[in-house]
């Protein structure tokens, strides 16, 4: 499942038009990552093909082993500006934000980050004086 949607949703059009860059931009930039990870896993990396998939060209990544894709899918997830992975303001945790926005990972942490925002204000204040 998790190849299925890494494939659908890095297809390099798609990718491109979200964030209104040409296609072979999009895949230069792919290409240096892609070097840039091989040094990184140095021969035991995957390599990829674009094959044509309906109407758009779509990557179909090699992998070596399971872990190293679950491994592309995250750094690919974490880079990703529309991803929904978050860090919480509160307690500096990654959590999924359900909603765009989000800035903690549970209304409890909303509410006592505020609490301490406000005490801090109200003791800024009183030094003031
Ligand atoms: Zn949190």
């Amino acid at each position: 499942m998790l190849y299925y949607l890494f494939l659908r949703d890095y297809s390099a059009t798609e990718y491109a038009e979200s964030i209104g860059q040409s296609d072979w931009n999009i895949r230069g930039i792919r290409e240096t990552a892609l070097k840039k990870i091989r040094k990184l896993y140095g021969g035991i990396s995957s390599t990829y093909r674009i094959v044509l998939e309906k109407d758009a060209p779509v990557i179909v990544w090699d992998f070596h082993s399971l872990l190293i894709m679950v491994q592309m899918c995250f750094s690919f997830m974490l880079t990703d500006k529309d991803s929904d992975m978050r860090m919480c303001k509160h307690c500096k945790k990654a959590f999924v934000a359900s909603r765009k926005g989000n800035e903690f990972c549970s209304q409890k942490y909303k509410n006592q980050f505020n609490v301490y925002k406000s005490r801090e204000k109200k003791r800024n204040k009183s030094d003031n004086r």
